[in-house]
């Protein structure tokens, strides 16, 4: 069985610590592969290649690593097929879905690609007289990137361009459920030109993450996961003096008025709630209806879920198996509590029939209605292809319903009122809308995160943002004698 290596300084390395972690093909519910998991000493040699390649890096014009960026987004372009194969054969997404999450990934190579624009500091003239105040913006050193199953290639991707752009190097630890699109990106960098021990992968579970949070020689922590292990991150980083950003969970609701396109919304509902198998941070998971469409929205949703096809992702099928057996299990544990806390499952995805192997761990698209607001089901995060459907009276009710949840990290509005659009874009206390699209996930140029426990510290991801995260900026106040300068003076300059 092949052993995913770390990779250190430019090179494949199989950990000796004995410690391995299976990695599954969830469509074939077998064990495929197994990653080795880092020991203390391949954790401080994966952080000391980083480090011991900073300086070089760090001082490289911009101009070449532009171009080196620009090479790596080439070879991305050209090989991204490869990816997605390897994407879909640990993780189940189906192959197209796989490839739309490298593009968007790709968006963020090309937004770093600008980074001569992005790095650009300040300066003014004559602030005070023969006195030029200027600012530039320098990287931190070493950063640490700790990224979740769902999105093995695209997460990753909202950090790394940007912060080997600005002139940082990388110590990067993958979820260990689908870790080689890791090792295949850093193979690409190779391949781009990127100087070794630029761009580092540590696999490994607590142990390698703590190694990160723990060393002097880390300078910043992105994190994206669960909320538990989100706060777990942020306290720890921050304690230890680091700069930190931390994505948590998230629990996104669809606001639908009755003056909405019910086709439109159910085309979305189904889109945005089974897509890649529910296991999207800014899937929908519940469609708050205010009343009177309920009934006719969730014959529509019904009629549509039939239309999907669960599969192998490399057959023709819409949706793949989920990650595990274990987070299949717990998922579809949620249908049970529906039922028992009075719910009414409308479509139970327990029964499905899959195009792809018996022992794949399959769980189709749920839907279920009037979801009870303290049942768990409503509460949790499922992570799942369960769609929970709540009816309320009013706008308002709906939004005091929105605004209650721990969460906040996407949401959506579907209505034909501008006005109400643009209520509710101001009262939502959640970070990514959506006005009549469903998954409002922000282009690279804008930034992406989400308030509440689904964000933890105050740097959201990509964007200018991201660029202001992976730097840190200096202010410098000079004067240039000429040979009339005005004597001693120990105040501050007034004019
Ligand atoms: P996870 O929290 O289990 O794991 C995330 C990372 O943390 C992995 O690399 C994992 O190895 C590591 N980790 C796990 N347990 C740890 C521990 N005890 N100590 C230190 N590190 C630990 O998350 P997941 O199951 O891989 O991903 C799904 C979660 O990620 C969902 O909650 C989802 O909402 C969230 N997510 C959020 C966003 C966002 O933008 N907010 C995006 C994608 C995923």
């Amino acid at each position: 069985m092949q052993t995913v290596p770390l990779w250190i300084n430019g090179k494949s390395v199989q950990s000796q610590s004995g410690r391995f972690g299976d990695v599954f093909d969830p469509a074939l519910g077998e064990a495929t592969k197994r990653v080795g998991f880092a020991n203390g000493a391949e954790i401080a040699a994966t952080i000391q290649a980083a480090k011991d390649a900073f300086p070089a890096w760090r001082d490289l014009s911009l101009a070449r690593r532009q171009q080196i960026m620009f090479r790596f987004r080439e070879l991305l372009e050209a090989k991204k097929g490869e990816l997605a194969e390897i994407i879909t054969s640990e993780h189940g997404k189906v192959l197209s879905d796989a490839l739309g999450e490298i593009t968007r990934g790709q968006e963020v190579v090309e937004f770093a690609c600008g980074l001569p624009h992005l790095l650009k500091g300040e300066f003014s003239e004559n602030a005070s007289t023969n006195v030029d105040v200027y600012s530039i913006k320098q990287p931190l050193g070493v950063v640490g990137i700790i990224s979740p199953f769902n999105f093995p290639a695209m997460v990753p991707m909202w950090f790394f361009p940007v912060a080997i752009a600005a002139g940082n190097t990388v110590v990067i630890k993958p979820s260990e459920k689908d870790p080689s699109a890791t090792n295949w990106m850093a193979e690409l960098w190779k391949e781009a030109g990127l100087p070794d021990g630029v761009f580092n992968v540590l696999h490994g579970d607590k142990e390698a993450v703590d190694g990160l949070l723990n060393s002097p020689d880390v300078a910043a922590i992105s994190f994206v996961g669960s909320t538990p292990i989100a706060r777990y991150i942020y306290e720890t980083s921050s304690k230890n003096g680091k700069r930190v950003q931390a994505l948590g969970g998230a629990k996104n609701h669809m606001l639908v008025l009755p003056d909405a396109d019910l086709d439109l919304v159910a085309d979305s509902a189904v889109n945005a709630g089974f897509g890649s198998a529910g296991e999207r941070c800014m899937a929908i998971s519940v469609v708050v209806a205010v009343e009177p469409v309920a009934d006719e929205l969730i014959v529509k949703i019904t009629e549509r879920m039939a239309q999907i096809k669960v599969g192998d992702g490399r057959r023709s099928c819409d949706m793949g198996p989920l990650v595990t057996k274990v987070h299949r299990d717990k998922v579809a544990s949620y249908i049970e509590i529906a039922e028992k806390d009075g719910a009414k499952v409308v479509v139970d995805g327990r029964g499905v029939v899959p195009d792809g192997a018996p022992g794949g761990f399959w769980l189709g698209p749920t839907l279920i209605d009037n979801v009870p607001t303290g049942s768990k089901v409503y509460t949790e995060e499922i992570f799942g292809p369960v769609l929970s459907v709540v009816r309320v009276k009013t706008y308002d009710e709906g939004l005091d319903l929105i605004n209650s949840g721990q969460f906040g990290n996407g949401t959506a509005i579907f209505t034909n009122d501008g006005g109400a659009a643009r209520k509710f874009q101001n009262q939502v206390q959640v970070g990514m809308i959506g006005i009549n699209v469903p998954i409002p996930v922000p282009v690279a140029y804008f930034s992406f995160g989400g308030w509440k426990h689904s964000l933890f510290g105050d740097s959201r991801a990509h964007g200018e943002e991201g660029f202001r995260f992976f730097t840190q900026t200096k202010v410098i106040t000079s004067r240039w004698l000429d040979p009339s300068h005005g004597g001693l003076n120990l105040g501050f300059p007034q004019n």
